[in-house]
């Protein structure tokens, strides 16, 4: 989890960032920053929460420049220290740069800790961080096969050597004073997209709702594998490394991480969770009289589930937006209510009613153990849960954030089990088969699976 924001030749580039990171705020709320140029120095915000706290109005003001990146982070790797903050700033012999990153690395350990004993020191506990080190100390030649363009002879081959030692996930976005570079891994797991404005600023963000925050186009994805440089002489494209045929793009972005307006990995999110929800509705049938969304993460595919069963879509749970993940719970009877005080069931939907409610995806179980209780203190007569994606088996080394395996209910339990703890009369899942149709009938190819599989494309 993260997102991440770029700006080429904008006046307010500072601005524009701070309103691209909002509409990523779904990416990540724990902390926010964004690194600003002027042609001539880096200048850095960084804060805790919502972008809105993180980065006031009067540090914008301060942030001349006409190029930026900008980070929202999710802690994955690295916990929620505040020196894990991004973008990360780094002053090196050839110059300066700041870098902000979208996924997770498989083997930043082992790297930092090579790296340590040959007397680097680290100053935050994030992955991200060996990006800085190893740019900043390469010193192989580039590639013979790649011709550098005069601009890109100095730091980009710099950014090759990087990629050449890294493994994982990786979207990046790296400002220097008069460049903006965006990167996506081989396997191109974290989404990246990239946007032009009608007076030619260009723009690289996570998911494309972030363009149209900026009034941009959608040009086309970073692809995986590419370093995308863009400068004064233009647009850059390269290819360092060898890459597989069929990328390993996450699955999981389309199932429920992604916002529904946005255009990832080249088609639209909010399609292919309605249609994993109409394949749900092929693949399992129940008597009931009405389907109820859990919002927001499971509206889309509950509406397709009910365009194809001809069972009316009812909001049924009203969702408080005002709920942060970060509600203190200080004690357990005061938990217990916190779901309650995010979504609601209204009684006159439920009440005598045998319902159907329909969530993206079932991670530890414990919230809907207590959404089939209220529901079926609101009157439900009959309860039947179902899950727009297949069980939940193994973390994700990627960027999402997945609890370790022990707290990964479908892990160590049984279908029924799991129905029988969460008490509904029936749950079900959307087939692996099922989920990767709905996503393929969009011409999507080549997915990573590991959550819902076990099986990593890269260890
Ligand atoms: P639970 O089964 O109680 O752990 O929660 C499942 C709910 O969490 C579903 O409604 C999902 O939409 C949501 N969810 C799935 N993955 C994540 C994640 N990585 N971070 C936060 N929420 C998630």
């Amino acid at each position: 989890m993260c997102g991440v924001f770029g700006v080429f030749d904008h006046k307010d580039a500072a601005y524009l960032t701070y309103l691209g990171l909002h509409s990523l705020q779904h990416r990540g709320q724990e902390s926010a920053g964004i690194a600003v140029s002027d042609g001539y120095d880096i200048n850095l915000k960084l804060g805790q929460g919502l972008v809105t706290r993180a980065i006031k109005s009067e540090d914008l003001q301060e942030m001349k420049g006409s190029l930026a990146i900008g980070h929202v982070r999710y802690s994955t790797a690295g916990g929620s220290n505040p020196k894990n903050i991004q973008p990360f700033y780094a002053h090196f012999y050839g110059g300066s740069f700041a870098i902000a990153h979208n996924g997770n690395l498989v083997n930043a350990d082992k790297i930092r800790l090579e790296l340590e004993k040959e007397g680097a020191i680290f100053r935050s506990t994030s992955d991200t961080e060996v990006f800085v080190h190893l740019i900043a100390k390469s010193k192989e030649p580039p590639p013979a096969h790649i011709m550098l363009h005069q601009n890109d002879k100095e730091f980009i081959p710099l950014v090759f050597n990087a990629m050449r030692k890294v493994k994982g996930a990786y979207s990046l976005v790296i400002l220097r004073e008069n460049q903006l570079i965006a990167v996506r891994d081989p396997f191109g797991f974290r989404p990246l997209v990239l946007g032009k404005n009608k007076s030619g600023s260009y723009f690289v963000a996570s998911e494309s709702c972030a363009l149209d925050i900026v009034d941009a186009e959608y040009l086309r994805d970073v692809k995986p594998g590419e370093v995308l440089v863009i400068d004064d002489a233009g647009l850059r494209s390269y290819f360092p490394l060898e890459f597989p045929e069929n990328a390993k793009k996450c699955i999981f972005e389309f199932v429920y991480f992604a916002r529904p307006d946005s255009l990832i990995f080249g088609d639209w999110v909010y399609e292919i969770r309605k249609e994993m929800g109409r394949t749900l509705a092929r693949e399992v049938k129940i008597d009931a009289d009405v389907v109820v969304p859990v919002l927001d993460s499971g509206l889309l595919a509950a509406k397709g589930y009910s365009e194809e069963s001809g069972i009316p879509f009812e909001i049924g749970l009203v969702r408080s937006h005002y709920v942060g993940r970060s509600f203190i719970q200080p004690v357990q009877s005061i938990r217990d209510l916190s779901v309650k005080l995010k979504l609601n069931p209204v009684k006159q939907v439920i009440d005598g009613k045998r319902v159907i409610i329909v969530d993206d995806s079932l991670v530890r179980g414990t919230t809907s153990k207590k959404i089939v209780n209220m529901l079926r203190n609101a009157g439900a007569k009959e309860v039947h849960l179902l899950i727009s994606s297949p069980p939940v088996i193994s973390p994700c080394y990627y960027g999402i954030d997945t609890p370790t395996k022990e707290e990964l209910i479908a892990a160590n339990k049984s279908i029924e089990e799991i129905r029988d703890y969460i008490g509904a009369d029936s749950l079900h899942y959307l087939s692996l088969e099922g989920m990767i149709g709905a996503a393929n009938k969009y011409k999507q190819k080549g997915f990573c699976t590991a959550c819902f599989t076990g099986d990593y494309p890269v260890l």
